[in-house]
Formats: C-alpha cells, sequence, structure tokens
C-alpha cells in the first residue's frame, strides 16, 4: 500500500505530472470515492493537507450498519439503542429501530485506505485553473478531479464558501476523558437558540457539543456551559462549519462530493454516511468512465441526476430546520412529546435512515469486493 506520512523540509518534493483522477481530501467523502476505483488500473491520486485520519472535525457517530457494510466495524467504540432528549421541561427516551455507533476517525480512514490501491501526497491545495490542481507542491493535472475537501469547496469557480453569509451551520465540540453509557442531545435554547447540543460518549471519552443553525451565534461559550453541566472539563477543541444546504454537485467539469456538494443532511447535520453514499456513486461513475463505458459528460450527467433526485428530501428536513426553532416553547414540546410515540419513532427513523440506505453499499461494492465476495462464495461452493 502506497502510504506517506507528512512530507516536511526537503521531503517536499514537487507534486507534478498527470494522472487518470485527483482526489482532493482524504476524508470520508474523498477515501470513498478513492476505494470504489480501487483495481481499476487507472492512475489515482488522493491529496490532503493532512495525514490520513490526522484531523477529526466530528462526533464522528453513524448508523451502525453502515459501517457494517463498508467494512469498518473494527473501528467502533460505541453501540446505542436509545437516544435520550432533554428538553427545559423533562427527558424523554427513545427506543431507536436501529443502532448508532461512535467510531474512531483515524482507524476508520485507515480501514477506508486500506480498501484503496490509490497513491496519495499531503499538499494544500490552493485552487485550479481548468483541469489543472494547484498545490503547495505543484500542479497536477487530470481529466477526472473530485473536489472532497468540505464546506470550503475551494474548486469551484466562484472561490467556494465564505461564512458567516453562506448556507452554513457551526458545531464545537470538546472530547474529555470519561464514560457513559448514554447517546444525549439537548434542545435547549440555554445552549443554543436555533440547533442542537449533544454527547456521544465513545468508550472511553464523550464528544460534547453545541451545533446552531444560525452561523452568526459563536457556541463557544455554550459549549463550555454544557461541559460545566456535565461536570467534564472543557478539553481538546475540534469544530467547523458544517453546509446545511445541498449545492451542485458538478461544475465546470469538477465532481463535488461530501459537505463540498452541501450532501450533509440539514437538521440533524449529520454528513458521513451521506459522503460515503454519494461517494460511492461518484466512483461508479467515474470508474465507468475509465472502464471506457462513458466519457466524462455522461458521468458529470449522470452524477448530478443522482443528487437531483435527492433534493426534495434535502428541502423538506432544511423546512423543517428552519421552522422548528421558530415554534413556540409550548408547541416544540408537543412535537416532540407525539415524537416520542414507539409507531412514529420506527416510522421516522426509518423514513431517516433511507435517505441514504447502508443497503446502497451493499448493492454498489467496490469491484475489488465483489470479486472477493464472489470467490469467496465460490470456494464455499468448492468446499460444499
Ligand atoms: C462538531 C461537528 C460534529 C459533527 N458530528 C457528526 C456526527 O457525529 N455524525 C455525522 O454524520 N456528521 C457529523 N458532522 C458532520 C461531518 O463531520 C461532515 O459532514 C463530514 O466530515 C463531511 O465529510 P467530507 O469528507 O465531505 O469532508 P471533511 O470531513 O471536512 O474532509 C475534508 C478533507 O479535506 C481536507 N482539506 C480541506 N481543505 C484542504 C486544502 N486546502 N488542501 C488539502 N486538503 C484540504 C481536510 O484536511 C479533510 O481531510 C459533524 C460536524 C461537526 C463540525
Amino acid at each position: 500500500m502506497p502510504k506517506r506520512r507528512t512530507k516536511r523540509g526537503d521531503e517536499r518534493t514537487p507534486v507534478s505530472g498527470s494522472r487518470d483522477v485527483v482526489v482532493c481530501g482524504a476524508s470520508f467523502a474523498g477515501l470513498t470515492v478513492a476505494r470504489q476505483l480501487a483495481g481499476s488500473g487507472a492512475r489515482v491520486l488522493v491529496l490532503d493537507r493532512y495525514e490520513i485520519g490526522e484531523r477529526q472535525t466530528s462526533a464522528c457517530g453513524i448508523p451502525t450498519e453502515w459501517l457494517r457494510v463498508m467494512a469498518l466495524e473494527a473501528s467502533a467504540r460505541q453501540e446505542f439503542s436509545e437516544l435520550i432528549v432533554h428538553t427545559p421541561r423533562g427527558t424523554s427516551r427513545y427506543e431507536l429501530p436501529w443502532t448508532f455507533s461512535t467510531f474512531d476517525y483515524r482507524q476508520l480512514c485507515e480501514l477506508l485506505w486500506d480498501q484503496c490501491d490509490a497513491e496519495f501526497e499531503t499538499a494544500k491545495i490552493e485552487g485550479r485553473d481548468g483541469e489543472t490542481v494547484r498545490t503547495d507542491r505543484g500542479d497536477v493535472s487530470a481529466p477526472l478531479i473530485v473536489d472532497a475537501l468540505g464546506w470550503r469547496r475551494i474548486l469551484a469557480s466562484d472561490g467556494g464558501y465564505q461564512p458567516p453569509d453562506a448556507p452554513l451551520s457551526r458545531g464545537l465540540e470538546v472530547h474529555p476523558g470519561g464514560s457513559s453509557d448514554d447517546l444525549e442531545i439537548w434542545i435547549d435554547r440555554r445552549y443554543v437558540p436555533a440547533g442542537y447540543s449533544w454527547c456521544f460518549p465513545a468508550s472511553d471519552e464523550q464528544r460534547i457539543g453545541v451545533g446552531s443553525f444560525d452561523p452568526r451565534f459563536h457556541v463557544k461559550d455554550t459549549t463550555v456551559l454544557l461541559a460545566d453541566d456535565l461536570e467534564r472539563p472543557p478539553v481538546r477543541y475540534q469544530g467547523n462549519w458544517i453546509p446545511h444546504k445541498l449545492r451542485p454537485g458538478t461544475e465546470d467539469g469538477i465532481f463535488f462530493v461530501g459537505d463540498s456538494a452541501g450532501q450533509c443532511l440539514p437538521l440533524t447535520a449529520e454528513g458521513i454516511r451521506t459522503a460515503f453514499y454519494f461517494g460511492i456513486r461518484l466512483g461508479e461513475e467515474l470508474r465507468a468512465v475509465l472502464d471506457g463505458r462513458q466519457d466524462r459528460e455522461a458521468a458529470l450527467r449522470n452524477y448530478a441526476q443522482f443528487i437531483d433526485v435527492h433534493e426534495w428530501k434535502f428541502r423538506w428536513m432544511l423546512r423543517a430546520q428552519r421552522l422548528l426553532p421558530r415554534l413556540p416553547a409550548r408547541i416544540q414540546r408537543g412535537v416532540i412529546r407525539a415524537a416520542g410515540r414507539k409507531r412514529f419513532i420506527d416510522w421516522a427513523f426509518g423514513h431517516y435512515l433511507r435517505i441514504a440506505s447502508p443497503e446502497f453499499a451493499l448493492e454498489h461494492l467496490p469491484a475489488r469486493a465483489e470479486r472477493r465476495a464472489h470467490h469467496g462464495r465460490l470456494e464455499r461452493e468448492i468446499a460444499a
């Protein structure tokens, strides 16, 4: 596996030449695209300014089934079958129809990278001229370029997104040590007027944070307040902007995926499984180009159409995100109470999971994994 550590000083030889595919960004979305291209024989270069798995910017919570279907279970830290919701008027405990897990970011990224056969270089991406990506280590060209660089959307022709005017939420967390059995969220204006707060335990640490749908609301003080309320020290900060509105998945011949395409779900700010989901589909489109089954224009068209099919679901979640904080506290409480009925929970969480269903990953295994599964089946048949 061609793995490299962050290059410093004289080691930083220029990145140059051309490749078949350049994937910019080596987190959830970028690594998933690269994984789908494994075994294609194409020259795939993955770029990131940090080492793979070096910079966690998320509470790293995901429906457990997604870890299983992506062969990433080894990174799981804790599994939950209940969600506890706190409001100023009381606490409700919801039994989930599927379990949710927290995972270790570095380990998950390394496991994903193990499924790739691409080349990796650390380089800061500065922009793009046509089919050439400009980095602090030189320029590299490719007919197929993927922007998986997160919310900034750096390779966009208009130079990307800037807060606070862009449609972005903001999230901040602290990661004190300590354990807990409970997956908890707070819908409480004391912490954030529009948004929610959380405590996601991950075995020996807790990820305590606040997310605000309003980018102008500064979440630092209330993140500290929540940590204080939970009697945990506010240590090991991490935060980021979170795009809460779907953006075009293609532009000027470039493919965008994950947060760069605004694929994080509005209302819940869950963006990991959607980065996997859309990354799988994008990888398939690129693979069809590399195998000569379609040209780049068709891949751009097909990927954009695939995203379009999901647009109304994102639009409705964004409407709910805007509406819920405006409801009077009394009605908010009623909604939360009504939402606690078991039948409603099963229905709502079932629909919610199907927006980016883990079954999709099984139906669209990367060609290498498919071959492995096929061989496994043959071996079992022969042995029988
Ligand atoms: C505090 C917080 C908690 C969250 N918790 C959850 C959660 O529990 N569950 C969930 O599903 N979602 C969560 N999210 C959202 C989730 O983190 C994102 O939706 C997800 O990370 C998107 O993945 P991505 O691969 O598109 O982008 P990112 O994970 O942002 O990755 C972008 C990559 O690009 C690299 N990069 C950026 N700029 C450059 C550059 N100029 N040059 C080179 N490389 C660059 C970065 O180093 C990074 O590796 C959370 C977000 C925040 C802020």
